[in-house]
């Protein structure tokens, strides 16, 4: 039958593609289906933890990612008002690549997708999957249009993988939905800026009020800044400075409250255009019923303080994956499915629920004045907390799980 697959792939960021990669090497037919078309910018601070070097290693992808990416990052550091602090960035517990790079994303995720497609994963793109119905014999069937919305096509699959992340809405019954407006919801900002003065082996966390974010160098001496600021802080932004846009007035704002920013931009040049997305919607929404399977920021969502969204994206499809492929796609039934994707969750949960809790607590205490002035006060006393901290976001224990079959 046409377009018919054992698994198909909702969206190529790190998560889709990923899982796409993993499953076509072990045989599987598999669809991917991408609304954008690749390279594509997105909003993302582009730092990728050394605990994944590993995985990627055996998805294939590590050479091209070390050859690509910027300097290792072996400092992390703290720009908030006249305070700035660095402290040692936590090794790697294996040693092997003990340090984190970052790369951007249109270089990142068109480097996986290709390694999926190279795999025989067949790449729809840019076609957007619009609806899904369950069918009568297990498996779903996807209605997809292509970008010109002038060709529909229906997908028909035993597995569906939900890989679209978290910030776009729409009718699928895994997309996250959208909650009333609040003052303190986050949004998100990110531009690249060339000839910075950041120094190339540290990634400072900026705090600001009502908000925070990240800097570092990527490939290309580029830096990446990335941040999340509170709705009603955002709307204050704009009231004051009524002639900018947005992110120019996000940025006018964090430059006045980050000196370190302000010295580390002095003689900087943005290299392309401001990205903005959100509200973001931290959280865990890995248990499901319908039979769909989720990874990435669509089963759930660490603030991105910790920077580990990324991380999170691809170990979640090995994890899941890894318990897929253990089976031939034929011998799938709807118990067997049922009783992965328990396991699948649980597992989810034990990898990545402290990370999720540990970052809600980070971000809170990075956008409430008084407790942020605490945080820095003490931060200012004790610089090596920093370095607990970034242990504590997961940066220095690589998975556990990753299984020599992916290889
Ligand atoms: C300000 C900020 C800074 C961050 N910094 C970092 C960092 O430094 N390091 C880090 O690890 N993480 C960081 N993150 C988090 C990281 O960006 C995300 O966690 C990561 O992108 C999630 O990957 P994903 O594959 O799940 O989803 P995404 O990257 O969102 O990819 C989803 C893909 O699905 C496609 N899609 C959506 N709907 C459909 C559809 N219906 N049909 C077809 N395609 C579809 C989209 O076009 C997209 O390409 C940051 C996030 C923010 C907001």
């Amino acid at each position: 039958m046409e377009n018919c697959y054992d698994a198909l792939v909702i969206g190529a960021g790190p998560a889709g593609a990923t899982a796409a990669l993993i499953l076509a090497r072990a045989g599987w037919s598999v669809a991917i289906v991408e609304r954008a078309p690749f390279p594509r910018r997105k909003v993302c601070g582009e730092f990728i933890s050394a605990t994944n070097l590993g995985l990627l290693r055996q998805l294939g992808v590590a050479d091209d990612f070390l050859a690509r990416a910027g300097p290792p990052v072996r400092n992390v550091g703290l720009y908030a008002g006249e305070t700035s602090l660095a402290a040692e960035m936590p090794r790697t517990r294996d040693g092997i690549d003990p340090f984190g790079r970052a790369l951007g994303r249109e270089h990142f995720d068109a480097l996986i997708l290709g390694a999926a497609r190279k795999a025989g994963a067949e790449v729809w793109q840019p076609w957007t999957v619009k609806q899904l119905d369950r069918v009568a014999d297990g498996g779903y069937q996807a209605t997809a249009t292509s970008a010109d919305k002038q060709t529909a096509a229906s997908l028909q699959t035993r597995i569906v993988i939900a890989a679209h992340g978290s910030w776009e809405g729409g009718l699928l019954p895994t997309h996250v939905h959208a909650a009333p407006a609040r003052g303190s919801d986050l949004f998100a900002f990110k531009a690249h800026f060339a000839q910075s003065e950041l120094p190339a082996d540290l990634m400072p966390l900026l705090l600001f009020p009502g908000g925070y974010g990240g800097m570092v160098h990527a490939d290309g001496g580029r830096v990446t800044l990335s941040c999340c600021i509170r709705r009603d802080v955002l709307a204050r932004c704009r009231r004051e400075r009524p002639q900018q846009s947005a992110a120019d007035a996000v940025i006018a704002h964090i430059r006045a409250n980050c000196r370190g920013v302000d010295r580390a931009l002095d003689s900087a040049l943005r290299d392309g255009s401001w990205l903005s997305a959100g509200p973001i919607r931290p959280g865990i929404r890995v248990a499901r019923d319908d039979g769909i399977f989720v990874v990435g920021n669509a089963a759930g969502e660490a603030h991105p303080i910790v920077a580990e969204g990324i991380s999170m994206a691809i170990q979640s499809s090995s994890l899941l994956c890894s318990r897929l492929m253990a089976h031939r796609p034929g011998a799938l039934t709807q118990h067997l499915l049922d009783s992965l994707a328990v396991s699948y969750a649980d597992s989810w949960r034990k990898n990545f629920a402290r990370r999720v809790h540990a970052a809600a607590v980070f971000a809170n205490l990075a956008t409430r004045p008084l407790a942020a002035q605490l945080s820095i006060a003490v931060l200012a006393r004790a610089p090596s907390m920093l370095t607990w901290g970034a242990y504590l976001a997961g940066k220095s224990q690589p998975p556990a799980f990753i299984h020599a079959d992916l290889a």
